[in-house]
């Protein structure tokens, strides 16, 4: 077990990707280029292993229900289903892959939801502005829409949040 006390998420609310890094929740960057894959930003050791139930390729593990989830990142096809049942709306998957653009695939439950086709202001962990994308695929699970956001390339490991302004 970490020693958490030097981890400022608690303080902060949001957490920074060089502590998602320390806590080996990141892939690795070879992974990472090769196409798309989840990244489970749950740092806190909270009984919880829904995420293990739904994965189709029995890609995450966990030991005891209260340690964090560990992918085994060539199992990992990217499907999805872990952003659709993580209670914590802790789960994404980005692709990092393309030459021209990065896609974040991640959890919204506000209404009405994104459309495909719709441009969206792209949020990072701090809930600031990083830039605009296109809204390429929506699809919904339990009234949870699970969303894939094409971004400017360079954004895939920033983007985790979606605002959409209405006209
Ligand atoms: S994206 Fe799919 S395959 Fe990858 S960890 Fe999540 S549920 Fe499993
Ligand atoms: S379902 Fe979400 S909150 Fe629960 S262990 Fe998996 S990533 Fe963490």
């Amino acid at each position: 077990m970490k020693n958490m006390s030097r981890f400022e998420f608690r303080r902060k609310g949001y957490i920074e990707i060089e502590e998602l890094k320390e806590l080996g929740l990141i892939p690795p960057s070879e992974r990472l280029v090769k196409g798309p894959v989840a990244i489970l930003e749950c740092p806190e050791e909270i009984p919880c292993n829904i995420c293990i139930a739904f994965c189709p390729t029995k890609a995450i593990k966990m030991e005891r229900i209260i340690d964090l989830p560990r992918i085994e990142w060539d199992k990992c096809t990217g499907c999805g289903m872990c952003v659709a049942v993580c209670p914590g709306l802790a789960a994404f998957v980005v692709d990092l892959s393309k030459p021209d653009a990065d896609y974040v695939t991640l959890p919204y439950e506000l209404l009405p939801p994104p459309r495909k086709g719709d441009r969206v202001i792209l949020l990072n962990r701090r809930g600031e502005r990083v830039g605009e994308g296109e809204v390429v695929r929506v699809w919904e699970r339990n009234k949870t829409f699970i969303v894939t956001v094409k971004t400017p390339k360079g954004l895939g490991m920033e983007v985790r949040s979606i605002w959409i302004e209405r006209k």
